[in-house]
C-alpha cells in the first residue's frame, strides 16, 4: 500500500467543520446553538459536579466554615447538575427530532446543484464519485458532535488548569507531561491512525459495494441467474480477509501506542502527583485537604482530556475529507448556466453548426471532427451512421449539453451561447434513446411537468392515442392519472421496454415545440412497429422541423436531407436517392439492412 504522509491542513480542517456546521445553523439554528449551549453547560457542569464541588466541601471543612452555608453552595451545585441534566435530555430529544429536517435541507440543496451542474459532470467518473461519496458519506451530526466534544473538553481543561495553577504550578507541569509523549511519539502514532483509517475506509467502500449489490434492484437479476453472486461473496471475504491483515499491520502498533499513553497518565502522572500532594498536605501541610483531593482527582483526567482532544482533532480532519467531496460537488461553478439577461429565442429559421469539434473530457480522438450542418424551418434531417459515429454527441451538442471545443453553432445567424439557456432548450422536444420514466403519474411522464389540469389530461391521452398506447393506459384503474412504477404507490403500473418509450414518444406530441429531435427513439420497437410509429410522428410534427437519428436506415428515407456520420465526420450527405446513387458508405450500409430484414422476414414467415 501506498504511504499516505499528507500534513493535515487545520486551516482547512477548521473551514471544512465550521463549512458543515454553517449547514446545520442554515437548516436549523436551534439545533445550533442548543449545541454550542450544551457543550458549555457541560464543561461547567464537569468542573463542577466532578472538580470544584469537592475543594469546596473538603476546604469548608477544613476551615470551619458554617454548615448552612457548606450545604447552601452544594445544594446550589447539585441543583445546576439538575438543572443540566433536563436540559441535556431535552437538547439530545431535539436534535434527534430535527434530523430529518436537516438531512432534508442538506439533500435539498445537494439535488438543487445537481439538476443545474453541467452534463459532462455527470459523465466524468471522477466527478460522479465525488457527488456519491458526498451523498454516502455526509454525517452533520457527527461533526456537531465532534465539534461540541472539542468546545467542552476545551472550556473544561481551561477550568480546571486556572484552578490547579492557583493551587499550585508544579501540578499543572505534571498534567502536560503527557503532551511532552504527544510531541515525542504523537507524530507517527497519528500517521499510523491517518493510514489505518484510510486502508480501512477503503475496505469498507468496498464491503459497502457489495452489500449494495447484494440488496439493489439494478443487481437483483444477475444476482440470481447468474454466478456473479459468488463473485460478490468473494469480494466481501477478501474484503475482510484485507482488513484482518489491517489490523495485523496497525491495529496492534496504536494499541500499543494507546496503552503506552495510558500507563505514563495512569501510572507515572498518577503516582507523582499522589506522592507529591500528599506530602505538600500530610508531612509539609502547605496544602488544604480539599486541594490535594482536586489535584490527585483531576491531574489524570486533564492528561487525558488533552490526549483526547487530541485524537478528536484527529476526527474533525476525518470528517473534513468528506466534506471536501461535499464543497467541491457544492462549490463547482456550472459553466453552461442560465443568464437571465441573454437573449430570448427568436421564430426558428435556421440552425447551422459551423466546422465543429468536440473531445469529451479525458478523450484524446475528438467524437465530432469540423462536423459542418444546416438545418432550415420544417426540414426533416435524418442523421445517420454505425454505433459510435457521434451522433448523440451531436444531439447533445445542439442542446447545449456540452459547448463545442472549436467551431460554433448559429440560430438564426447568432451564436446560440448568446440567447438565455432555458429559452433557447426550450426550442426543442427531445426523445432520448435511454429514456427513462419518472415515479410519477403518467401525465406527469408525458408533459414532464406538475399542476395537471382537465385540459392538460386530454392533451396527454390524444397524445397517447397517438403514440399508440392509450388502451392500455385507459385499462388502469387511475387513467392518466395513475403511477408509473411501485417506488411511491404499491398499485404502481409497470410497463415493458416498448411501452415505456411510446409514453415518452408521446411526450413529443403533446407539447408543442419548434425543433423535434428523435434520437433512436425506436430502439425498443421491432421494424414493422418502427416504421408506423415513424409514420405517425412525421404526420403529428406536420410543418415541424425534425431531426432524427437512426442507425437503421429505413426511416431515412422519410428525410429531406440525410448526413451520414462516420468516426465523428460528415462522411456523405444528401436525399436518400442521391446518397444511394453515389454508392458509398451509406449504400453499403443501406444494402447489408435491407438484406438483414429480409432475413429477418423469411425467418418469421
Ligand atoms: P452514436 O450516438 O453515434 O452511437 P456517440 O455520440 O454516443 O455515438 O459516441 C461517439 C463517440 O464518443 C464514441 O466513440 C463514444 O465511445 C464516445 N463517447 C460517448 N459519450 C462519451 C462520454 N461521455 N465520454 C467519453 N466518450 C464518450
Amino acid at each position: 500500500m501506498k504511504k499516505d504522509k499528507k500534513r493535515i491542513n487545520w486551516k482547512h480542517t477548521f473551514k471544512n467543520n465550521g463549512f458543515m456546521l454553517g449547514l446545520i445553523l442554515k437548516a436549523c439554528p436551534g439545533v445550533f446553538w442548543l449545541a454550542m449551549i450544551q457543550s458549555v453547560l457541560s464543561a461547567a457542569d464537569a468542573f463542577l459536579l466532578g472538580t470544584y464541588l469537592y475543594k469546596y466541601a473538603l476546604d469548608a471543612l477544613q476551615a470551619g466554615k458554617p454548615l448552612k452555608t457548606v450545604i447552601i453552595t452544594l445544594v446550589c451545585m447539585a441543583l445546576y447538575s439538575l438543572l443540566y441534566i433536563l436540559f441535556s435530555c431535552f437538547a439530545v430529544r431535539y436534535y434527534k427530532l430535527k434530523y430529518p429536517v436537516i438531512d432534508a435541507y442538506i439533500q435539498s440543496i445537494l439535488s438543487k446543484k445537481a439538476s443545474s451542474v453541467d452534463l459532462k459532470c455527470f459523465e466524468n467518473p471522477a466527478f460522479y464519485d465525488t457527488y456519491i461519496k458526498a451523498i454516502d458519506s455526509m454525517n452533520p451530526y457527527g461533526v456537531m458532535y465532534t465539534a461540541m466534544g472539542v468546545i467542552s473538553g476545551v472550556a473544561n481543561i481551561i477550568a480546571v488548569g486556572v484552578l490547579i495553577v492557583t493551587i499550585n504550578p508544579i501540578f499543572l507541569l505534571l498534567a502536560l507531561l503527557p503532551l511532552i509523549y504527544t510531541l515525542l511519539i504523537g507524530k507517527k502514532r497519528n500517521r499510523i491512525g491517518y493510514e489505518y483509517d484510510m486502508r480501512n475506509k477503503e475496505l469498507y467502500r468496498q464491503r459497502d459495494y457489495v452489500r449494495r449489490a447484494f440488496y439493489l434492484r439494478d443487481f437483483s437479476k444477475e444476482m440470481r441467474l447468474t454466478e456473479m453472486w459468488r463473485v460478490m461473496f468473494k469480494r466481501m471475504h477478501d474484503s475482510i480477509s484485507e482488513m484482518k491483515e489491517t489490523v495485523r499491520q496497525y491495529g496492534y502498533k496504536l494499541m500499543f501506542f494507546r496503552y503506552l499513553f495510558d500507563f505514563i497518565i495512569r501510572v507515572l502522572v498518577g503516582t507523582a502527583t499522589i506522592i507529591i500532594a500528599a506530602f505538600k498536605t500530610l508531612v509539609r501541610k502547605t496544602m488544604l485537604l480539599g486541594d490535594c483531593f482536586v489535584v490527585i482527582n483531576s491531574i489524570s483526567g486533564i492528561a487525558g482530556n488533552i490526549n483526547w482532544i487530541g485524537e478528536t482533532l484527529m476526527n474533525l480532519d476525518q470528517n473534513s475529507l468528506y466534506i471536501d467531496n461535499l464543497r467541491s460537488f457544492l462549490e463547482y461553478e456550472v459553466q453552461i448556466a442560465e443568464d437571465e439577461n441573454a437573449l430570448e429565442v427568436p421564430v426558428f429559421e435556421k440552425l447551422e453548426i459551423r466546422n465543429m469539434t468536440f473531445v469529451y473530457e479525458g478523450q484524446t480522438v475528438p467524437a465530432l471532427s469540423n462536423v459542418d450542418l444546416t438545418v432550415n424551418a420544417g426540414e426533416r434531417i435524418a442523421v445517420v451512421g454505425h454505433n459510435g459515429a457521434g451522433k448523440t454527441t451531436l444531439v447533445k451538442l445542439l442542446q447545449r449539453l456540452y459547448d463545442p471545443d472549436e467551431g460554433e453553432i448559429l440560430l438564426n445567424g447568432v451564436n446560440i451561447k448568446n440567447y438565455r439557456l432555458s429559452s433557447y432548450r426550450g426550442l426543442f422536444g427531445i426523445v432520448f434513446q435511454d429514456y427513462r420514466l419518472f415515479a410519477a403519474t403518467v401525465a406527469e411522464n408525458v408533459l414532464l411537468r406538475g399542476d395537471i389540469t382537465d385540459e392538460d389530461r386530454e392533451t396527454v391521452k390524444d397524445a397517447l392515442k397517438r403514440a399508440g398506447i392509450y388502451e392500455k393506459v385507459e385499462s388502469l384503474p387511475n387513467g392518466v392519472d395513475s403511477n408509473v412504477t411501485k417506488e411511491f404507490d404499491s398499485d404502481g403500473a409497470v410497463f415493458s421496454g416498448g411501452e415505456a418509450q411510446k409514453i415518452t414518444i408521446a411526450r413529443l406530441f403533446a407539447v408543442k415545440h419548434e425543433i423535434i429531435i428523435m434520437d433512436e427513439p425506436t430502439s425498443a420497437l421491432d421494424p414493422i412497429a418502427e416504421q408506423e410509429m415513424y409514420r405517425n410522428m412525421f404526420n403529428a410534427c406536420e410543418g415541424k422541423t425534425v431531426i432524427f437519428i437512426s442507425h437503421r436506415l429505413s426511416s431515412a428515407t422519410m428525410a429531406d436531407r440525410i448526413y451520414m456520420f462516420e468516426n465523428g465526420r460528415i462522411v456523405e450527405q444528401g436525399g436518400h436517392g442521391e446518397l444511394l446513387s453515389l454508392n458509398g458508405e451509406y449504400a453499403e450500409m443501406w444494402h447489408k439492412q435491407a438484406d438483414s430484414y429480409a432475413d429477418t422476414e423469411e425467418a418469421t414467415a
